[in-house]
Parts: C-alpha cells; sequence; structure tokens
C-alpha cells in the first residue's frame, strides 16, 4: 500500500432505486368538482385532474387524491374494468419511513404496493 492511500473500506449505499408512480389520470366531472370545491377546510387549492398515486402497474383501482377537507382526505378511486368511479373518504396510510428518511406516506390507508416515500413522484 503507498503513501496516501486508506484502507479499503467503501460506503454500500443500501438506498433502494425509488419506483415509478402510476400515470393513471382522470379530469374531474363538473359535479365532482363542485363537490370537492364545497368542502370545508380545504388543504389545498383543487387541482383539474386526479393522478393516481400508486406505484406503476399496481394491481386493482387507480387512486388520486381530491382534497384534503379539515382531517377528511377524499380520493377519486376509478378503474375501468370493471367501469367505475367514485369519491371515497379512503384516508391515509401514515406509514412512517426509516429513520432519516422522508415525510410519512401519504397514499390512501390499505394501499397496494410501495409507500409514498418509495416512489418517485418527480417526474
Ligand atoms: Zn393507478
Ligand atoms: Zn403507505
Amino acid at each position: 500500500m503507498g503513501p496516501g492511500e486508506v484502507g479499503g473500506e467503501q460506503m454500500l449505499t443500501s438506498a433502494p432505486a425509488l419506483t415509478a408512480t402510476c400515470s393513471g389520470c382522470q379530469r374531474w366531472t363538473p359535479a365532482e368538482a363542485a363537490l370537492l370545491a364545497a368542502l370545508p377546510d380545504p388543504a389545498e387549492p383543487l387541482e383539474d385532474a386526479a393522478w393516481c398515486e400508486l406505484e406503476a402497474d399496481h394491481p386493482g383501482p387507480h387512486y388520486g387524491l381530491g382534497q384534503i377537507s379539515a382531517t377528511t382526505w377524499w380520493w377519486l378511486r376509478w378503474s375501468s374494468d370493471p367501469p367505475r368511479r367514485e369519491l371515497v373518504d379512503a384516508g391515509f396510510c401514515g406509514q412512517r419511513p426509516p429513520p432519516h428518511g422522508p415525510g410519512d406516506c401519504t397514499l390512501p390507508a390499505a394501499h397496494v404496493g410501495r409507500h409514498s416515500y418509495e416512489l418517485d413522484s418527480t417526474e
């Protein structure tokens, strides 16, 4: 070992690669938009569409957040086979990431697939 070399200790990075999110998207119907706009104590301005927040290629219906009204999380849940679409109070997961990770999971309670902090939502 020559001068200037230090022991061959390397840090192994154990952070898993982030998984892509589902590309499902639905625009609000006028009735849904009116219902969401009328909710008390909204957390955010209403977006023009619901984007599914689950991981790509997930089984089951899509879930796109509509609005958080006080402590109620309203999600648009939809599927094409069978064709269904409804606004549901599906809560949120709240699973905590490992220490020093990003924020708690913000997907619906009892969602399928990975937690939100394991997904790459920056696309
Ligand atoms: Zn989806
Ligand atoms: Zn979760």
